[in-house]
């Protein structure tokens, strides 16, 4: 069980306030909370606002007496099934007095109480109401695990048809340009149409791989090949990775490391995808002609890399969302550029592999974003920060 329960509810109804002290004394326990009602309205307004395990009411009062009381509750379906126990003045026929009320746990208890005979009574319905608790929050829990079933199937379906979509485009593309070859003649046009289909067969390996590796690391069975290795050499990978998308769309890169040297213990190969990741996204949800900035500082033996841009920006509501897998913000996706909404998934699950963490900035829509991510570095060093 996740959650604590809640206490239960107990109420207790008599005119006499000292019956109520004395009672209240004897039913006292852990995780019982003790509700008292010196009338049948004050308990009913109790019973408006509490679910109560057990109603103890004394027959004869003032007014509306116990069993018009318990009469009301039958009325009421959320009162209907609490259980009773009647405190009579110790005539037997008090039983046979009250007519037309065999649903429902139903007892008597005779004054004066005998406190042990009243306890044990009091700790079964106690019982009773602690296993209701315990099975009403086990529904609950596999309500909503039923229900976070039902969406990751939904959004697996919809994953299914969009990665169809975009595996057949390129496809369709190739097989074109195979067409087309067959038929030309002109070297020239020949070299084009080779490169237009390396280009499609190129994302449609990337789009293979980071499958690949969502399932491989979500199955726990990536490997990383970490070495010591500086910091500058992924960096360099990572630009030249990223170095088209950042030129297509004109946009202005700038580069900022620390003078020294840093050394990290990583998959050199894994961490210069996730920051190439990093700025092919920062270049896509960026319209052309936009700043595009990886800042990386190191500092006590930790190493921040921040990737800024000035683009579209992420809604407050999405900023932890994007990291999951096939989340994209809707309004994004005619910039997603065939993406489906991996690459920060895996971003993450690669930079958490390495003890690192990444979180994102952005103060909303066309304000540009920040990615932050966090590594240990090998051995602390005293580092001077570029301006
Ligand atoms: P994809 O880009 O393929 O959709 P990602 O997992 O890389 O998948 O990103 C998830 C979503 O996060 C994107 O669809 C986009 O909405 C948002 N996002 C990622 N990077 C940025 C960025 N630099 N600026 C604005 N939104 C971004």
């Amino acid at each position: 069980m996740t959650r604590p329960l809640p206490p239960v509810h107990f109420l207790l109804v008599d005119d006499l306030e000292e019956n109520l002290v004395s009672l209240e004394a004897l039913l006292k326990r852990d995780e019982l909370v003790i509700l008292k009602a010196r009338s049948g309205d004050e308990a009913l307004e109790l019973l408006l606002e509490h679910d109560v395990g057990l109603a103890l009411l004394d027959v004869q009062m003032p007014g509306m007496d116990g069993f018009e009381l318990a009469e009301f509750m039958r009325g009421s379906d959320r009162t209907r099934n609490i259980p009773i126990i009647f405190v009579t003045a110790g005539t037997s026929d008090a039983r046979r007095r009250f007519r037309g009320y065999e649903a429902g746990a139903v007892d008597f208890i005779q004054k004066p109480i005998e406190s042990d005979v009243l306890r044990s009574k009091a700790n079964v319905f106690f019982d009773l109401c602690r296993q209701r608790q315990v099975v009403a929050a086990q529904r609950d829990e596999l309500e909503a695990a039923s229900r976070a079933l039902v969406t990751a199937d939904r959004r697996k379906d919809e994953f299914l048809a969009t990665l169809a979509h975009e595996l057949r485009n390129p496809l369709a593309a190739v097989k074109a340009g195979i067409r087309l070859l067959e038929r030309r003649e002109d070297a020239g046009q020949a070299a084009e149409i080779r490169d237009q289909m390396d280009r499609r067969i190129g994302y449609l390996t990337r789009l293979v791989d980071d499958l690949l590796d969502i399932s491989r690391i979500s199955e726990g069975k990536i490997s990383l090949r970490k070495e010591r290795v500086e910091l500058r050499a992924i960096v360099q990978a990572a630009v030249e990775a990223s170095q088209v998308d950042l030129d297509d769309a004109n946009h202005a890169f700038s580069l900022d490391l620390p003078n020294e040297e840093v050394w990290l213990e990583v998959d050199p190969v894994r961490m210069a995808q996730v920051i190439a990741n990093l700025l092919n996204n920062a270049a896509k949800y960026t319209p052309p002609g936009g700043n595009i900035a990886l800042k990386v500082r190191a500092d006590d033996g930790r190493v921040e890399l921040c990737v800024q841009d000035d683009g579209v920006g992420i809604p407050l509501d999405m900023q932890t969302r994007i990291f999951k897998i096939f989340e994209q913000v809707s309004e994004h996706r005619s910039r997603a550029a065939g993406g489906l909404g991996i690459g920060l998934a895996l971003v993450r699950q690669i930079v958490e592999l390495h003890g690192g963490s990444i979180a994102v900035e952005s103060a909303g829509e066309r304000a540009g974003s920040a990615f932050t991510v966090k590594l240990p570095a090998v051995s602390p060093r005293e580092i001077t920060v570029t301006a």
